[in-house]
């Protein structure tokens, strides 16, 4: 099992690392994809030690919506700052998480979508897959994915937290949509339902470690190793074996992010 979105070079991890790698792979997860603020210099320099403890993580890196409005006075900083942050990181893969949230407005919105559109133009010029970020804005998300052409980089709406139709226009562009530990809330009715619709080969499985913890672990840290739980809600809810999920989201993470060289040596 890959866990195809976490957080693993954040503060919350400095303490146990090595033990939180453990239990991923007692677990069963091979690899995982790291995401890194590309203006949190802290988080990029704690790379280096996530990469050495565990050694198939591969990194994406970008400037989250949240964080949009560091970028204010010149949203091109934010380019030349995600572009330095990708080229001086081997293992970076992906371009994210980027993207528009208009729930926590951390940052206005104008400068939230000048700053995704910079970032998703810069994914272009590199030919990285981009990593998306979207809350309580599907209409402005989809309407700048497809004025930038991303569906020609493609890449993963991650934690989808969208209804069938923002499923359907996420998938209609080539996009992945990638399920986390909401979808095991027994509220989730709506997000169960796209669980069931994403076709297999477009899905992804994640956990946004350290945030949302699937249920019976919600409320605390969560961490790689409950990837499986999300996937196994996922079985459990398309009628198949974890082993499938498994199968399918481990071919659609490698096609996507790469994660070994065309000779398949470990890079
Ligand atoms: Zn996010
Ligand atoms: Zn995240």
């Amino acid at each position: 099992m890959i866990d195809s979105h976490c957080h693993l070079a954040g503060d919350e991890f400095s303490g146990d690392l090595g033990a939180v790698v453990s239990r991923a792979q007692a677990a069963g997860v091979s690899g995982a994809l790291v995401i890194l603020g590309a203006e949190d210099e802290a988080e990029r320099a704690r790379a280096a030690t996530v990469s050495a403890a565990w050694n198939a993580v591969r990194f994406s890196i970008g400037v989250h919506p949240h964080k949009a409005a560091h970028f204010t006075s010149d949203p091109d900083e934010a380019v030349r700052t995600v572009r330095r942050a990708v080229q001086s990181e081997p293992l970076a893969r992906a371009v994210g998480e980027i993207g528009l949230d208009y729930h926590y407005d951390f940052s206005p919105h104008d400068v939230q979508r000048d700053v995704f559109r910079v970032q998703l133009q810069l994914a272009r010029e590199m030919k990285l897959p981009v990593v998306i970020h979207t809350r309580e804005a599907d209409a402005d998300t989809i309407q700048i994915l497809r004025d930038e052409r991303a569906g020609d980089i493609g890449g993963v709406f991650h934690c989808f937290t969208g209804d069938r139709d923002m499923a359907k226009r996420g998938l209609d562009l080539g996009f992945h949509l990638s399920l986390a530990g909401i979808v095991t809330f027994p509220r989730a009715l709506e997000l169960q339902e796209v669980a069931r619709l994403v076709p297999l080969d477009r899905l992804l499985v994640e956990t946004d470690s350290p945030y949302l913890a699937p249920v019976p672990h919600r409320g605390k840290r969560n961490e790689p190793a409950h990837v499986v739980r999300v996937a196994q809600v996922i079985a459990d809810l398309r009628g198949t074996t974890i082993d499938a999920i498994e199968v399918a989201t481990s071919k659609n993470f490698a096609r996507l992010f790469h994660p070994v060289t065309p000779t398949g040596h470990t890079d």
